[in-house]
């Protein structure tokens, strides 16, 4: 995005009481696909919102637009009452230094539809890798922490189990806790269920609901309907790179609006 647009676009930082994450007529595109074509969302603080859209809708996009794997071509993001990606000076905006945009991204933890664990490290050291190696917290803070948050997804007894003497949804739940680890105010899921066998799903479902219900902000890109009808604040249908339909679950998923978001509520149900 140009240094004039953003510097156009780019408010004030986040009131009390306004949302945490503020995603603004974002655009983004690969050569001439135009991916996301114009995206606005709001996030409030300790909310979960569930981003449902077929495949190809620029779901992983957007939020790989928030942790920095991408960079957008247009509009603003802001989580936490900073600009993703840009710092401002005065009136001026300049591109985030790779320090700074290492230090806002640890405050957002992602977790992915494949573990991406450290193979070579057991659960644990998987989990305190980050704490110890990055933010400088000593070895036995970052072990004790990482044992409270094994507890916390259900693995008290595999800290020292390796990614592959682990089934995939216990994986993932190391998975989430590694993302924890960092005490992140934001928490995207970028469909985390989706490479699971069917009965490894609801374990995992379950630790995203118990942060739910912790006050943790989540965006979750999931096609689970009835995780997005029992725990998300907010449903928003993408299709197309744009926001087709949004509202509570009930308003978006059980009365739909818009006949494209019926049809792939069809195909996923
Ligand atoms: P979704 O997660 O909703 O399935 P994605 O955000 O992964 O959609 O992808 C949206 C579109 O952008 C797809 O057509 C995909 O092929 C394209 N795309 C995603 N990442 C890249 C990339 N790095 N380079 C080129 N095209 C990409
Ligand atoms: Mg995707």
């Amino acid at each position: 995005m140009s240094t004039t647009d953003t510097a156009h676009t780019a408010g004030a930082a986040r009131t009390p009481t306004g949302p945490l994450v503020e995603i603004r007529r974002v655009r983004k595109s690969f050569g001439a696909h135009q991916v996301l074509r114009d995206i606005s969302l709001e996030v409030p603080e300790g909310t979960v919102t569930v981003l449902l859209g077929p495949s190809g809708s620029g779901k992983s996009t957007l939020l790989r637009c928030i942790n920095h794997l991408e960079t957008i071509d247009g509009g603003r993001i802001i989580v936490d009452g900073e600009l993703i990606g840009y710092r401002q000076a005065g009136h001026a905006t300049h591109e985030m230094t790779p320090r700074q945009i290492a230090r806002q991204r640890r405050g957002i933890g992602m977790v992915f539809q494949r573990f991406n664990l450290f193979p070579h490290m057991t659960a644990l050291e998987n989990i305190t890798e980050a704490p110890v190696g990055i933010a400088r917290i000593p070895s036995a803070t970052a072990k004790a922490r990482a044992r409270e948050l094994l507890d916390r997804v259900g693995l008290a007894d595999f800290a020292g189990h390796y990614p592959s003497q682990l089934s995939g949804g216990q994986q993932q739940r190391v998975a989430i806790a590694r993302a924890l680890a960092m005490s992140p105010k934001l928490m995207l899921f970028d469909e985390p269920t989706s490479a699971l066998d069917p009965e490894l799903v609801g374990d995992v479902l379950d630790v995203m609901r118990e942060l739910a219900d912790d006050g943790m902000t989540m965006i979750v890109v999931t096609h689970e309907i009835g995780f997005a009808r029992g725990v998300a604040d907010q449903v928003v249908f993408m299709d197309g790179g744009v926001v087709v339909e949004s509202g509570t679950a009930a308003a978006v998923i059980d009365t739909p609006q818009r006949q494209r978001t019926r049809n792939f509520l069809e195909s996923v149900r």
